[in-house]
């Protein structure tokens, strides 16, 4: 067996001890830990006498300490020698030592320390659309969690300065298919492997807390409804507030154009199509693009309609266009997006940033939709374009915030541009307000004889 080495240094020790590196995991002899630990072999196995008196008593599946027993994961023989998880020894450690152990994972080394782990619980809980990990801080503790979505199938939470020694694995539940926790000198690192029933996630950031929410695709969520009704429909009326969206023509704002279109087109698929219709505002107010997506996700809508005016230097663009996400293929898209998203700059200090990470996973969300969004888009312009007198400007993609949240069919509608003098003086008339609230709705009616089974 080759020689443990000990070192000291600011408050930790290293103690080095063979190592198997697997896909799973790393996996060390518990009798060299043990030895390694300082514990005396006795007949019937180890002695602990650091803490208190403990027997330590090894075999193939598991530890026995005194009288309670703990169950090894993936324990295995290999040239005579047991190995077990390092992670799975390092908790084992923590009952039996003076201070805490645990395995890093970069350095494949334990780190021992007298201090108090900062994190005091990990908890997975199911709650209905959404599988919540919580993660609790001690007394006076606050952490910031960095969440890296590496791959569809795996989501990576590192918690600078963040230890825990009761559990090493937690079991998953729908989406996610375990949560394994790994130390290293510098934190904790939370591996969330997740199954294709992942929808996305975000991470809520407390002062005592912070919870990382992985939200369930629809699919998962209904497993026994066949049937699609189409019934459920989110209005967002853009900007508002604060955000006054574009300015054109005479000082014409655009959230005064999109409230009034918004509250119409409610009125008139709840009368005519007896849908049951969510507006992200109902007044003139200040909303985040996050929220309008999360109104919608919260509610299960069936259907994402963000209402907005376009804008230009050049004062005779005019005409509609609709869009939905995906890469812009032209300078134009990119800069109607980037107009439209710059209402983030509104959203000022309480932006949740770390939920914007959430965007990456949420991009291929919309994907399962880019299709239905696709149809949805055009349905929509045709009919805009055949009750009213604007210009068609066609069907249009690009990187909207607001849409990218969506876990649904979702478009953008542009209805018009205020900086245009006629385009500016036909949104503003009831009538043709109305023309326009009809095109909309004719298109949804299109998606829905579609689409609805
Ligand atoms: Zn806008």
């Amino acid at each position: 067996m080759p020689d443990m080495i000990f070192f000291l240094l600011a408050g930790l020790t290293y103690v080095s001890v063979p190592c198997l590196s697997m896909e799973r995991g790393d996996f060390v002899p518990p009798d060299s830990v043990f030895s390694a630990f300082g514990m005396e072999r006795s007949e019937s196995g180890w002695l602990a006498t650091q803490l208190k008196e403990v027997r330590i008593k090894v075999d193939d599946g598991g530890i026995k300490l005194n009288d309670n027993y703990y169950r090894a994961p993936d324990s295995f023989w290999k040239d005579d020698v047991l190995y077990m998880s390092a992670e799975f020894l390092s908790f084992i450690l923590c009952k039996v030592i003076k201070g805490y152990a645990y395995w890093d994972r970069n350095k494949k080394r334990f780190f021992v320390t007298g201090d108090d782990p900062t994190i005091t619980s990990i908890s997975l809980e199911d709650i209905g659309d959404s599988v919540c990990l919580t993660v609790k801080y001690a007394h006076g503790v606050h952490l910031k969690p960095q969440a890296d979505p590496s791959s569809p199938s795996l989501l990576t939470v590192g918690v600078p300065g963040g230890f825990y020694w009761k559990a090493f694995r937690l079991e998953g539940s729908g989406p996610v298919k375990e949560v394994v926790i790994a130390h290293t000198e510098s934190g904790l690192t939370l591996r969330i492997p997740l199954n294709e029933g992942a929808a996305g996630f975000g991470i809520q950031d407390r002062s005592d807390l912070f919870v990382v929410s992985v939200y369930k695709a629809k699919k998962l969520r209904e497993p026994q409804q066949k049937r699609r009704k189409i019934d459920l429909i989110v209005i967002d009326a853009g900007h508002g507030g604060k955000d006054p969206g574009a300015v054109g023509h005479n000082d014409l704002q655009e959230k005064d154009i999109t409230l009034p279109v918004a509250l119409a087109l409610k009125r008139k698929l709840e009368k005519e199509l007896g849908a049951k219709v969510i507006l992200t505002r109902n007044d003139d107010r200040f909303v985040t693009l996050g929220d309008r997506a999360r109104i919608a996700n919260r509610a299960g809508a069936d259907l994402f309609i963000s209402l907005h005016c376009n804008w230009s230097k050049n004062k005779d663009a005019c005409g509609v266009e609709t869009y939905f996400l995906a890469a812009a293929r032209t300078d134009w898209e990119r800069s109607v997006a980037a107009f439209e998203n710059k209402a983030i700059e509104y959203e000022g200090e309480s932006v949740d940033k770390s939920d914007t990470v959430g965007y990456i996973l949420s991009d291929m969300i919309q994907n399962e939709y880019l299709k239905e969004s696709q149809d949805l888009a055009a349905f929509i312009q045709e009919g805009i374009v055949a009750t009213t007198n604007f210009e068609n400007r066609g069907v249009k993609q690009a990187g909207f915030y607001v849409l990218r949240g969506c876990y649904m069919p979702a478009v953008l509608v542009e209805m018009g541009f205020v900086s245009n003098k006629l385009d500016a003086k036909n949104l503003q008339k009831k009538e043709v307000q109305e023309d326009i609230v009809k095109g909309i709705a004719q298109g949804i009616k299109e998606f829905i004889r579609r689409y609805e089974r």
